[in-house]
């Protein structure tokens, strides 16, 4: 009987899982689940404590889902990210493997490390690859000259074309195997900072993962389009901290859209949900495509010339929430206490770091990732190369966000400001975007800082540091 091993890492599901699916397509077959905790590379990778308790409450939910399908699962801590080959080969030698499936990772570590397992196994174990958390495989989707797409409306364009061909498909789930295995062990946690995550935001579950999908694109994907920009609306999917460790894969998302929404391709009800699906495609295939953005390389060269603002006590301000603009304070506020933060705030929070403070946007990229639930190299990355303008942006560098507009425009009567800042609870609604204004008129001291910079002189310093940057020696 042959024995084939699935090596899970950001795959922690048994629905349409490709290589599990794989895995278990010989009736006959032994299969064997294996996952390899690697708290160095996450500490490399700043992983949020948030996002590795997410980890682990899946990865006991994965636990039980394949042991009631008669798959074991062996959980096994390695200090060293290089240790993955040699503890794969051992546990393939004792385990008598004959295949290792795994989906791709596309981080250039990752993709590095699997080559060198793949070396390494090659005469023993019969090792396959799938893209399994993509729509379409990075490296499908290209210009007439075979490159990758540097702007996303092109790029977006080419893959509705690819979909219109052909839909990739969902797998099912395995069938038990044999009788149920016990799944009474008591596991042990990985040695990685947890924190506790808000089961009312994300609960727990593959399952609660699918109604939640199921849930959004029945209605609030028809209003996406219009909701979507409100952060005290409730009009996104929050699907994301599911989709960045794979409890729920883009095929999965894509399906049940177009069920509800069957014209989503052809632009109608549900299309501007699908390009944020894309957008998502679009980072991952940039991340193949441009091996530099895993190393926090910005895409634009000249952008590296740039002089950052290195002040420690600023870029502090930012992290907690204490800059004075109350959208950003607001936004970073939600960040720190929930691991989300809605993605307009996202943007505004970072070009704020960037074009506000001139602070280098790998400061930012590095924090986010530190405390988001759903941190993902390939969206983080791309969106702060995006707001720094150091990025696959369209737009040039000099469109800078006013934090004061944005708020006024995404947060009118300020709803999601008093939500997070009650020390603004006083402020009349015409100021809560501008309190040291009221503060000033009233003769009040608020228990709330005033703006740390002017947010016109700081665009004027930004622009001419960008400008400084860019003309050639
Ligand atoms: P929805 O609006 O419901 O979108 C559905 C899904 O599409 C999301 O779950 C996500 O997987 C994907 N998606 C949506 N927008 C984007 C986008 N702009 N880029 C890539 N994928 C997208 N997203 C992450 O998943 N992880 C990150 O680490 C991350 N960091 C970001 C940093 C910055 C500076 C910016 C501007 C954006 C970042 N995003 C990141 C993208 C986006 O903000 C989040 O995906 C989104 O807010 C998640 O909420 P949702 O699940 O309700 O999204």
């Amino acid at each position: 009987m042959a024995t084939h091993l699935v090596w899970f890492r950001n795959d922690l599901r048994v629905n349409d899982n490709l290589a599990l699916a794989a895995a278990c397509r010989d009736p006959h077959a032994r299969v064997v689940g294996i996952f390899l905790a690697t708290p160095e590379q996450w500490q490399q990778h700043d992983m949020s404590p948030r996002q590795a308790e997410f980890i682990w409450q899946h990865l006991q939910c994965l636990h039980a889902a394949l042991a009631a399908r008669g798959i074991e699962l062996h959980i096994h801590q390695l200090n060293d990210f290089a240790d993955c080959v040699e503890y794969l080969k051992s546990f393939c030698e004792t385990q008598k493997v004959d295949a290792l499936f795994y989906n791709y990772q596309y981080e250039l570590n990752e993709r590095k490390r699997d080559a060198v397992v793949e070396k390494t196994l090659d005469v023993d174990v019969v090792c396959q690859g799938f893209d399994d958390s993509v729509l379409l495989p990075p490296g499908s989707v290209t210009t007439g000259n075979h490159e990758m797409y540097k702007v996303f409306t092109p790029f977006s364009r080419a893959f509705i074309k690819r979909l219109h061909e052909g839909l990739p498909e969902c797998v099912a789930p395995p069938k038990a195997r044999s009788a149920a295995l016990p799944d009474n062990e008591k596991l042990t946690p990985f040695d990685y900072p947890r924190q506790p995550v808000d089961a009312n935001l994300f609960p727990i579950g593959e399952q609660q993962a699918i109604n939640q999908l199921r849930q959004f694109c029945r209605q609030p994907v028809a209003d996406y389009g219009e909701q979507r920009d409100f952060p005290s609306v409730d009009g996104t999917s929050r699907l994301s901290a599911y989709l960045a460790i794979g409890v729920l894969s883009p095929r999965q998302c894509l399906h049940r859209l177009l069920k509800e929404h069957p014209q989503a391709l052809d632009g109608d009800a549900g299309a501007i949900w699908l390009n944020e699906l894309i957008w998502r495609e679009f980072y991952r295939h940039l991340l193949v495509a441009y091996p530099k953005l895993c190393r926090h390389q910005p895409f634009i060269p000249w952008t590296d010339n740039v002089s950052w603002q290195q002040d420690e006590q600023q870029f502090i301000a930012w992290q907690q929430g204490q800059t004075g603009y109350p959208i950003v304070d607001a936004a970073m506020r939600q960040l720190n206490t929930t691991g989300w933060m809605h993605n307009r705030l996202r943007m505004v929070v970072a070009s704020f770091l960037v074009k506000d403070l001139l602070i280098d946007w790998r400061q930012g990229e590095r924090y986010f990732m530190s405390q988001l639930i759903d941190g993902d190299l390939a969206a983080n990355n791309g969106g702060w190369q995006w707001a720094a303008s150091t990025g696959t942006d369209a737009a040039p560098y000099f469109r800078i966000f006013n934090p004061t507009t944005q708020g006024e425009r995404f947060d009118k009567k300020g709803e999601f400001i008093r939500q997070w800042l009650p020390e603004l609870g006083i402020v009349p609604d015409q100021y809560i975007h501008t309190p040291w204004i009221w503060a000033e008129k009233q003769q009040l001291t608020l228990d709330y800082p005033h703006p740390i910079v002017e947010h016109k002189q700081a665009r004027i310093a930004t622009l001419a540091a960008y400008e400084v940057a860019r003309k050639p020696e």
